[in-house]
């Protein structure tokens, strides 16, 4: 089993990604260095299906209790800030039009996160995915996180790689962003560590991110 992933970013995609966001703009923009523990806070949307979750929060939990495993060494810690759930989020994501219109939901300042009951390839419409980072084409410069109820506890933390500077995937076993792993706990390795660190630099540059903390790392 791998960890099934949405598209690569498109170079366009990637570029609004560098760009920030207007919606960050509120506070003051944090930095980060060597030796502190970057808390960030999830906005977690989830989809409803006859009125009921299509998943339970100790799904969630789980899923940032191993991103929060993996992320420990890199100096990340994630959170969730608060949790929206809606009838209005459709509980099937098929389309490109339906990953895209989940931008009107994003928060700011947060890593959103969507969770839904089943999330379809858009390039291979049979396949399912488990989870993707998706830039939004009709909400610019929105991008976020789509997981579907079917993933095991790894999934977000692979998602969460690429959302802090790795959208590529690694041929490496056990490595985050590979689809073959190990029972070891997935690694960056330096090259991906260094993204990481620029990644989540720029994003507390411009706001995008607002840390719910910064605090030495124990
Ligand atoms: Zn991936």
């Amino acid at each position: 089993m791998g960890f099934d992933c949405g598209p690569m970013l498109t170079r366009r995609a990637a570029a609004a990604a560098l760009v920030g966001t207007a919606l960050g703009a509120l506070l003051p923009p944090a930095s980060a260095s060597a030796g502190q523990l970057v808390r960030l806070g999830v906005a977690v949307h989830v989809a409803q299906e006859q009125g009921l979750p299509v998943a339970d929060q100790a799904f969630i939990e789980r899923q940032l209790k191993m991103a929060n495993r993996v992320f420990a060494p890199y100096g990340v810690a994630f959170e969730q800030s608060e949790r929206h759930q809606s009838e209005a989020l459709l509980p099937h994501v098929r389309t490109r039009s339906e990953r895209n219109a989940l931008g009107a939901f994003v928060r700011p300042q947060r890593i959103n996160l969507f969770v839904v009951a089943s999330l379809h390839d858009v390039d291979e419409p049979p396949r399912i995915r488990r989870g993707v980072h998706w830039h939004s084409a009709t909400h610019v410069p929105a991008h976020y996180l789509i997981l579907s109820r079917i993933s095991f506890d790894a999934v977000l933390a692979h998602e969460l790689g690429h959302f802090l500077g790795n959208p590529r995937h690694s041929n490496t076993r056990g490595n985050l962003m590979s689809y073959q792993h190990t029972d070891e706990l997935p690694f960056l390795d330096e090259s991906q560590q260094r993204r990481l660190r620029e990644s989540l630099a720029g994003y507390l540059r411009t706001g995008e991110l607002q840390p719910l903390g910064i605090e030495p790392q124990r």
